[in-house]
């Protein structure tokens, strides 16, 4: 099917982690900082996208000209992307989503014990559920430990993706936050590169540019 995406197109961009509540006064995350997202967010403004920036809970300031979404949980990140899907023409899910959340969220602040088991129950996988969704342009990204090339090859197709965008953490290699970085992208017709020590910044440039092409083909 042909995807158009014509600048002013409109696209979803989600940012930052997921927070899960345990109590009133604890919850489950991640490191995300949001900073993917955000810069992803400000290059598609630049570029005459009109770009509405679903985030979960971080420290930066909203670029200007987004339509700007907080919410906290999966659940509510899940609710906002279903809301302006009809309305967009690419997703681009940066956010790193909590795989799981507490079955319970306990009303009261847990007293402390000796031994707490916290029984998890799984997410709903955002991008998967969207994955029939052959109108819209699919972007994701993937942080692995192991494995990178098959684990982001293999997300690629289980999530129906049009590009992939991976990243690794390893003991020497932190993708969080600032800095320069390194990134693998794969393609749906297969093609695949390596990026190596690019700012967050400049890789934003690059997938927002990739968009532009992508519904000319
Ligand atoms: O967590 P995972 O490696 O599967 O994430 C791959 C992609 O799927 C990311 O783009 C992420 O935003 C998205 N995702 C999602 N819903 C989840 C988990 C991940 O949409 N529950």
């Amino acid at each position: 099917m042909d995807k158009r995406l014509i600048a002013p197109g409109r696209i979803i961009v989600t940012a930052g982690p997921t927070i899960e509540p345990i109590d009133p006064v604890r919850y489950i995350s991640n490191y995300s900082t949001g900073t993917m997202g955000y810069e992803i967010a400000a290059s598609g403004v630049a570029h005459g996208y009109d770009v509405v920036l679903i985030s979960g809970p971080v420290s930066l300031i909203p670029p200007e000209g987004v339509s700007f979404q907080r919410v906290t949980t999966a659940g509510e990140m899940k609710a906002k992307v279903t809301e302006e899907l009809d309305k967009c023409d690419c997703i681009i899910m940066s956010a790193a989503v909590c795989d799981f959340s507490p079955e319970k969220k306990e009303e009261q602040k847990i007293k402390k014990k000796e031994k707490l088991v916290l029984t998890l129950k799984k997410n709903p996988d955002i991008l998967k559920e969207i994955s029939t969704r052959e109108d819209i342009l699919k972007i994701g990204f993937a942080l692995e430990t192991e494995n990178e090339r098959a684990n982001g090859k293999k997300k690629l197709k289980e999530k129906n993706l049009d590009l992939i965008v991976v990243n690794i953490k390893t003991p020497e290699k932190d993708p969080f936050g600032e800095g320069e970085k390194d990134f693998l992208f794969f393609y749906k017709d297969g093609g695949e590169k390596e990026i190596k020590k690019a700012t967050k910044r400049q890789i934003a440039e690059i997938i927002i540019n990739e968009i532009g092409e992508m519904h000319k083909k």
